[in-house]
């Protein structure tokens, strides 16, 4: 059996869903929801309500802890590349081909499948 997670909404155990009454005959209560997988807000919260309520409680200070955006971001040709890529599909061919585009200047760069499967790889000034 699959290790079971709590969905992390402040207020789960409140809504009134057959799945969440949980418990003995005669002392059910309702119960924050227990998931395999969830699918929101990064697999933290079994519905969107869920990660709503938390943000409505938390998300200023979450804001305030990691830090607030106090000026406005600019994109420039030095913070502009994507990942990208070209489906090669011949019938014997079938490979992607991978690149880098910034978006400013449209220039493209080769990117090895490595290198586009690397969410730390970037060509981005940070
Ligand atoms: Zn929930």
């Amino acid at each position: 059996m699959s290790e079971l997670k709590l969905c992390q909404g402040t207020k789960c155990h409140t809504y009134y869903t057959k799945d969440r009454l949980k418990g003995q005959q005669g002392s059910k209560t309702y119960q924050t929801r227990r998931r395999s997988s969830m699918y929101y807000g990064s697999g933290n919260f079994c519905s969107f309500t869920c990660q709503s309520d938390w943000f409505s409680e938390f998300g200023n200070k979450a804001i305030d802890h990691f830090g607030r955006t106090t000026e406005p971001k600019h994109l420039t040709e030095h913070n502009a590349w994507v990942k990208d890529y070209d489906w090669r599909g011949g019938s014997d061919d079938r490979t992607h081909l991978y690149y880098y585009v910034n978006q400013i200047t449209k220039e493209q760069r080769p990117l090895t499948e490595a290198q586009y499967n690397d969410s730390n790889y970037t060509l981005n000034e940070r």
